[in-house]
């Protein structure tokens, strides 16, 4: 084992001392085991921390026919892992091979635990965090995905398991992994895409929700009273707000449509975030970022689409995609920013089979030692074209402006012109986009009318966002470009509970890109969302008083 892995598995994996276990005793029951035990099973709904004071128990993969024993734990150690705190079922079972005592935490008890005792809180929720990472790798059998890599359905599937971190893996058709497994479930029908679940079910082209269901992952939006916040939108203005509400006591509900991180979740490289020198995925900030806020006792649900926001007595009601709804004291809008089309009549064609919005891994690897395409001026063009520069044969930097740095950072239009693989085309435009199933070419035009054909077989679409705010319309004022206008209230009601993020409802606020006049920055993001609980606990104070 290298000194790494050693560290990571030291991490994932530690002992609690004497003292610790004696501080967890008031929070649990003790339990005798004898071999063959099962103390959780794959699939349960909720499971408690399992200590195990004598004995030893075993962390079984189920998803494969014959089981995977992941980890073998002794006395002083603990299995659990980050679901007990977001409410996830349980993707690994707890069995346990040589009898003993357990001590059963319950999960309430552990975000008590976590919340009033400091040095618990560090050592399970490190170790929490890095058994998640580690289970990706060693449960991928969670689910398969099977079907053609052009599939946009994969591709929609596959975005949604990795940016939510769900253990996976992907089969084409024709892998005999996949034919073994089709056969088993008795589903072969071609071009189809399937998803097992565990080894245990097949999905054919589920949606996202119904493929969450199955997981285990759509948490029931269950609500006995108002949440004192709910926050909608979990990118990084959402994620602050969760972080900041839930710390000061707020009880907090945020939801998202697709996944935690928002944007951000899909940047390869943050590199201008504050406390990052050698620069953060999107993916890992937003994994850091939703550990905190559940730790903070935050519930995060997702997928859940918010698809209208109303007043009922003293409560606002946020309506979701499934008719549920969740009643708040108070509300967040942190919806952000949907990237934009180019506008070409082929582009929907093909979407997910050559023309991305995003540069991650999932993408990198489908035009590796490819000539590549990149629209956009913006510093996501641009991190986007550097990304992909380490990977591709050429990238091609279309750019409609006379000259890069109106909107890019200095640093990346510095690096990309000093890029040997990387060509920029400003002034210019895309024009056609050609292929047959997938994308084989793309043709661009330049301000003198002069075309080039570049044999591409992806073009990597950021020229800029528009609002989420489809649901909010006749609900707030928008401004002409459907960004939530802030800042309102005190003008109209001369409160002085009014705060530069409260729209114009009282007791609704917007952050983050969603925002009219918002800096378009993960930092600028996170900022606004920390502050605006700020506000929300003076206005749930002046209406506790009577005075709004
Ligand atoms: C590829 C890329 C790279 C970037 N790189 C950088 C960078 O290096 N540095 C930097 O400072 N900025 C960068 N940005 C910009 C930065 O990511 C955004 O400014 C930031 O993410 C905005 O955060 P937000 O929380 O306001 O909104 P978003 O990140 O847009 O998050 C909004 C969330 O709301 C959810 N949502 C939308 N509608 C609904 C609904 N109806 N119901 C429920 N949920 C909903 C979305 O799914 C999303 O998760 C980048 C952006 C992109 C796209």
């Amino acid at each position: 084992m290298s000194d790494l892995q050693s560290k990571i598995q030291l991490q994932a994996f530690p002992n609690l001392t004497d003292e610790q276990i004696a501080l967890l005793h008031p929070f649990g029951e003790v339990r005798a085991t004898k071999a063959g035990d099962v103390l959780y099973e794959v699939g349960d709904a909720t499971y408690p921390l399992v200590v195990v004071l004598s004995g030893q128990t075993e962390i079984v993969d189920r998803s494969d026919e014959s089981d995977q024993v992941i980890a073998t734990t002794g006395p002083g150690g603990f299995n659990g892992e980050l679901g007990l705190l977001t409410g996830q079922m349980v993707f690994a079972a707890c069995v346990v091979r040589e009898p003993g005592e357990v001590l059963l935490i319950p999960p309430a008890a552990v975000h008590e635990a976590i919340e009033t005792i400091p040095v618990l809180s560090d050592v399970l929720i490190t170790a929490f965090a890095w058994r998640r990472q580690l289970l990706m790798r060693a449960a991928a059998a969670t689910l398969t995905l099977i079907g053609p890599d052009a599939s946009p359905s994969i591709l929609r599937l596959q975005e949604f398991v990795f940016r939510n971190r769900i253990p996976s893996r992907w089969f084409p058709p024709d892998d005999p992994a996949a034919l073994a497994l089709l056969d088993r479930f008795d589903v072969h029908e071609d071009g189809d895409v399937w998803v097992i679940v565990r080894g245990q079910k097949a999905l054919r082209d589920p949606s996202i929700l119904y493929l969450a269901k199955a997981l285990g992952l759509d948490l029931a939006v269950c609500q006995e009273a108002p949440a004192d916040l709910i926050v909608v939108g979990a990118g990084p203005a959402g994620l602050a707000a969760a972080v900041y509400g839930a710390s000061e006591g707020l009880t907090t509900v945020a939801v998202d449509d697709l996944a935690i991180g928002g944007q951000a979740g899909t940047s390869s490289r943050i590199e201008n975030y504050l406390g990052f020198p050698t620069g953060i995925s999107g993916g890992e900030l937003a994994f850091r970022a939703e550990v905190q806020a559940v730790k903070f006792g935050a519930r995060v649900t997702v997928p859940r689409r918010a698809t209208a926001l109303t007043r009922e007595d003293a409560h606002y009601l946020v309506r979701l995609d499934d008719k549920t709804d969740l009643r708040g004291r108070s509300v967040i809008i942190a919806t952000g920013a949907r990237y934009r089309r180019l506008g070409l009549p082929e582009q929907e064609r093909f979407d997910g089979a050559g023309v991305y919005y995003a540069a991650t891994d999932l993408e990198a690897r489908r035009c590796r030692e490819a000539e590549v395409v990149v629209v956009g001026g913006g510093n996501s063009a641009g991190q986007a074209a550097m990304f992909l520069a380490a990977t591709a044969r050429c990238v091609h930097l279309v750019y409609r402006g006379p000259v890069l740095g109106r909107s890019m950072s200095h640093y990346l239009v510095s690096r990309l012109e000093h890029s040997p693989n990387v060509r920029i085309h400003t002034g210019s435009e895309v024009q056609i986009l050609r292929g047959g199933e997938r994308l084989e070419s793309v043709t661009i035009v330049n301000g003198r009318g002069q075309r080039e054909t570049i044999a591409a077989p992806a073009v990597f679409v950021m020229i800029g966002s528009d609002p989420c705010t489809d649901w909010l319309h006749g609900a707030i004022d928008l401004d002409e470009r459907g960004f939530v206008v802030t800042g309102l209230t005190a003008a109209e009601d001369g409160s002085d509970a009014a705060s530069p993020y409260e729209t114009s409802l009282p007791g609704v606020f917007a952050v983050g890109d969603v925002r009219s006049g918002s800096i378009k920055r993960v930092a600028s993001a996170v900022g606004e969302g920390s502050v605006v609980v700020q506000a929300v606990h003076q206005y749930l104070a002046a209406t506790e008083n009577g005075e709004r």
